[in-house]
C-alpha cells in the first residue's frame, strides 16, 4: 500500500495542524499550542494551553478569551521555531494584529492566510504578500460577483450620511461587528467626526485596545439610556432587540459589510459596502503574488478552485489536506511516496 508523504500542514478535526512542529493554526478546539491569526471568535477559541499571536493583537485576544490565558507574541516578520519548523507572522490587513502564518521546513514554505484584505484600513497594518510554495487561502467572498469598488472614502461617506440625518433631527444607527469593523469605522471617521460617536458598550473595551496600539479612533461616548438626537450610534446588529431602543426616537439605519454589495440593503436604510475580506480580484491577485504552485482554499472553495485550475494552478478544497488521506488504516503498511 502506498501513501503520499504527510504534508507539512494537514486538516484535522481540530483544524489546521503541523505535526512537525506540533501546533495548530486557529484550532476549533482546545489544544496545547495554538497559533492564532486574529481574535475573531471563529478563529480564536478558549481552552488552549498556549496561544501564539502577533504582538499588536495580543490584548484583543486576552479581552476575548480571558486575561489569564498564556500568550506568546512575535512582531510581524520575526521568526521563531517550534521543533524544527521555522515560523513567522505577516500582516493580513484584516483587523489589528491579524496575521498570515508562514511555516517553513527543509526549504518548503507554506503560508496559511487566515482572513485578509488588501483595501486600505487605517485601523491596522497593510496586507503583505508572502512568497510560498503552498498557499492556504481563505475565500469568504470567493465568487466573481464580489468585487469591491476601490479607493472609496468610507469615512467621508458615512459622515455625509450622518450629517444629512442630523439636519433633520434624526439619529443614525450604523451597524458593524464589534471587533474589527467597528474600529475600522471609527478610524475612517477620525478625520471627519464633528462630535463623539456614540458606541454600544460591547465596542468600548475593544476600541481602547486599538487606541493603546496608537491607532487614531474618532472620539467616542458609551451609549447610555439618555435621549439622543442627531447622533451617530455605532452598534452590533443585536441592539435593535434591546428594550431601550425607543429612546432613540426617529432613526435611520445602515450596515457596513461586504455582504451589502449583492444583498440589496437587506432591510437597512443604507448599505455601505465595506469589507474586511479580499474580493474576488484580490484573492486572485494574492494567489498570483505568492507564486504558490499549489493552493488550498478554505470556506467558499468551489468557484475559486475551478477558476485556478482553468489557469493551470493546482488548486484544492481544504478537505484534500484531510489527515485521514495520509494516515494508513490498521493493517496497512505505510510506504511513503
Ligand atoms: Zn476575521
Ligand atoms: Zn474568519
Amino acid at each position: 500500500m502506498f501513501f503520499p508523504k504527510i504534508p507539512l500542514i494537514t486538516w484535522t478535526p481540530k483544524g489546521l495542524y503541523c505535526a512537525a512542529g506540533d501546533f495548530y493554526i486557529d484550532p476549533h478546539r482546545a489544544v496545547d499550542v495554538a497559533i492564532i491569526t486574529h481574535a475573531h471568535s471563529d478563529h480564536a477559541r478558549r481552552g488552549s494551553k498556549k496561544y501564539i499571536c502577533e504582538e499588536s493583537g495580543a490584548e484583543l485576544l486576552k479581552t476575548r478569551l480571558g486575561k489569564k490565558i498564556e500568550v506568546e507574541t512575535y512582531q510581524y516578520g520575526e521568526s521563531f521555531h517550534l521543533g524544527k519548523v521555522k515560523i513567522s507572522l505577516h500582516s493580513a490587513g484584516h483587523i489589528l494584529g491579524s496575521a498570515q502564518v508562514r511555516v517553513e521546513l527543509d526549504g518548503e514554505v507554506w503560508v496559511a492566510s487566515g482572513d485578509y484584505k488588501r483595501d486600505r484600513d487605517p485601523s491596522c497594518d497593510p496586507f503583505e504578500s508572502v512568497p510560498c510554495d503552498i498557499f492556504i487561502t481563505e475565500a469568504t467572498f470567493g465568487t466573481p460577483k464580489f468585487v469591491w469598488q476601490k479607493n472609496i472614502n468610507h469615512g467621508q461617506m458615512m459622515h455625509d450620511w450622518w450629517l444629512e440625518n442630523e439636519k433633520q433631527g434624526i439619529n443614525s444607527i450604523l451597524f458593524g461587528y464589534s471587533l474589527g469593523k467597528a474600529q475600522r469605522i471609527l478610524a475612517e471617521l477620525h478625520p471627519y467626526a464633528h462630535k463623539p460617536v456614540i458606541i454600544h458598550h460591547t465596542i468600548d473595551e475593544l476600541t481602547d485596545c486599538y487606541r493603546r496600539q496608537m491607532r487614531n479612533m474618532a472620539r467616542t461616548e458609551v451609549l447610555n439610556e439618555r435621549e439622543l438626537t442627531g447622533e451617530l450610534i455605532l452598534a452590533p446588529p443585536s441592539i435593535l432587540k434591546e428594550n431601550w431602543v425607543h429612546l432613540l426616537g426617529e432613526y435611520k439605519t445602515a450596515f457596513a459589510s461586504g455582504w451589502m454589495q449583492n444583498s440589496g440593503r437587506g432591510g437597512y436604510d443604507r448599505g455601505f459596502v465595506m469589507s474586511d475580506h479580499a474580493d474576488w480580484n484580490d484573492l486572485n491577485l494574492t494567489i498570483k503574488e505568492t507564486g504558490a504552485k499549489k493552493v488550498y482554499v478554505q470556506h467558499r472553495d468551489g468557484a475559486l478552485v475551478r477558476h485556478l485550475k482553468r489557469q493551470g494552478i493546482e488548486a484544492h478544497p481544504i478537505a484534500d489536506l484531510d489527515i485521514e488521506l495520509f494516515t494508513p488504516k490498521p493493517g496497512e503498511n505505510l510506504v511513503l511516496i
